[in-house]
């Protein structure tokens, strides 16, 4: 959008103030915000700002550090009552404009060049899938021991499983389920209005609706989105769900296990890769009709998948959601139709048009530019090695991998089982994270250092449950 077009919004819609967002290492968004009338200033030169104090961010270049927007990101904001005018901008460099080592937005757009680099695609387009519950509150008292957390929803202090109770067995009826209708479908109306947000700002939902687990937990997926925009997307996408929930009293988390015992939150990606208008990923007459290309794409992300965990996977509370019994994964393989596989191949998408795969390891903690740019990187080098997962074991299976005996499922690749391990497998494999530049060392160390940090601030607080099992010992 021309600095005119931008003028033009402004003057048409009567914009007083225009909100800078952009996002951190750690996957939030921070915001300034600034008059109207300095638009064409602040377009030219950017924002300057103090980066060291942004978690993450710290490093030699802080100091000198601008928000620049991007023009292309301009959209009314839903939530204010001033108008407001809100653009997504990357952190660059004061001199250069040029986006930073440790912006992970400028990864996502480094990303998409590198793809285009290698000249094996020249677009890619993915659907999100965002699985997120809605609480009346949730208060936060973790460092009592009388609280750990305390979800105050009505629906849900019932549906918390004693701890030596089945969660079967309690009377959940009516309170939880996929598809459940209305009336049980209790907050149907706020996620059909969090669609109609999410539309206006021109993402095209395909369906919504109740998940599987404890009421109310929710999901809304989108249709095929462009990447690197679709990180955009998914920043927005979460901060509508956020705000809409705290309009009607609620709050969302897209906490991966909120609740101890049922479904947990994932954050599945449909992915495909396309050249010259034409999908990569069909063939006819191969395994479940995928070309060589997606195959080799496939074994690229499982090869280097306990790696990718640590940026798809990135909170303590990830590797709670990551059992059996969830449809959640535990092992590196793929599968046509196989839900506890990492990566599932839908049936029903089996034309040249649709013809895509489903990662099913990660969860809505992730940081979305980092997290997608580092599937789409293993991918690539998956192609670029001709990684057939077949030889490293990665499947694809269709059978259901927990019945199989022990000795059998124990040659899978596991999926790392806490945030310290995903972190030791992201330090030993992240070279094709380099490629291109997209990544560097320096951010990769500072993700590191900030989640042992959230790991040992968790591991070292004792545990409600601890007082369970042993206070009277
Ligand atoms: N909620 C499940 C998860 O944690 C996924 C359910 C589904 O297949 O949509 O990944
Ligand atoms: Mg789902
Ligand atoms: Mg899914």
């Amino acid at each position: 959008m021309e600095l005119k077009e931008l003028q033009h919004l402004i003057l048409a819609n009567e914009v007083k103030a225009v909100d800078l967002k952009y996002c951190g290492l750690d996957g939030k968004w921070y915001h300034i915000t600034f008059p109207a009338r300095n638009i064409a200033e602040v377009m030219e030169i950017g924002i300057p700002f103090d980066g060291s104090s942004i978690p993450g961010m710290r490093s030699v270049e802080s100091g000198d550090m601008v928000l620049m927007p991007d023009s292309k990101t301009a959209h009314l904001e839903s939530f204010y009552e001033t108008p407001t005018l809100r653009m997504i901008c990357s952190i660059c460099d004061a001199e250069t404009r040029l986006g930073v080592k440790k912006d992970p937005r400028s990864v996502a757009l480094r990303a998409h060049n590198y793809l285009l680099s290698t000249g094996i695609a020249d677009m890619s387009t993915w659907i999100p899938e965002l699985e997120f519950h809605l609480f009346d509150s949730v208060q936060y008292c973790s460092d009592s021991f009388s609280a750990g957390y305390n979800i105050t929803s009505s629906e849900c202090k019932e549906a918390l499983p004693d701890e030596n109770e089945d969660p079967g067995s309690l009377s959940l009826q009516g309170v939880k389920g996929y598809h459940i209708d209305t009336p049980f479908d209790q907050f149907y109306e706020i996620r059909q209005k969090i669609v109609e947000l999410i539309e206006e700002q021109d993402i095209k939902v395909r369906y919504h609706h109740h998940e599987v687990g404890i009421s109310a937990q929710e999901e809304i997926e989108t249709e095929l989105l462009a990447f690197p925009k679709i990180c955009d997307d998914v920043m927005i996408m979460k901060d509508i769900i956020r705000k809409t929930a705290l309009q009607y009293g609620l709050t969302a988390t897209f906490m991966p296990k909120p609740v101890f015992g049922h479904a947990g939150n994932g954050m599945h990606f449909h992915i495909m890769l396309h050249k010259n208008g034409k999908n990569l990923f069909y063939k006819k007459g191969g395994y479940a009709d995928l070309s060589e290309e997606a195959i080799w794409f496939i074994g690229g992300i499982l090869i280097h998948g306990r790696a990718l965990v640590a940026f798809t996977n990135p909170s303590t509370n990830s590797f709670k959601r990551l059992l059996p019994g969830f449809e959640a994964p535990v092992k590196l393989f793929y599968g046509l139709a196989n839900r506890s596989a990492a990566i599932r191949i839908p049936k029903y998408a089996n034309t040249p048009e649709t013809k895509r795969f489903e990662f099913r390891t990660g969860d809505g903690t992730c940081n979305p530019y980092l997290a997608m740019s580092a599937i789409l990187l293993a991918g690539l080098d998956g192609i670029k090695k001709q990684i057939d997962p077949a030889k490293y074991n990665l499947g694809p299976f269709d059978d259901n991998v927990f019945a199989w005996s022990e000795d059998k499922k124990a040659q899978l690749l596991s999926i790392p089982t806490d945030l310290k391990e995903a972190m030791q497998a992201l330090k030993e494999d992240h070279q094709f994270l380099l490629e291109g530049d997209v990544f560097n060392e320096e951010l990769i160390e500072s993700h590191i250092e900030l989640k042992l940090k959230e790991n040992e601030a968790v591991s070292a607080r004792p545990h409600p449950h601890e007082m369970l099992l042993y206070y009277n010992l």
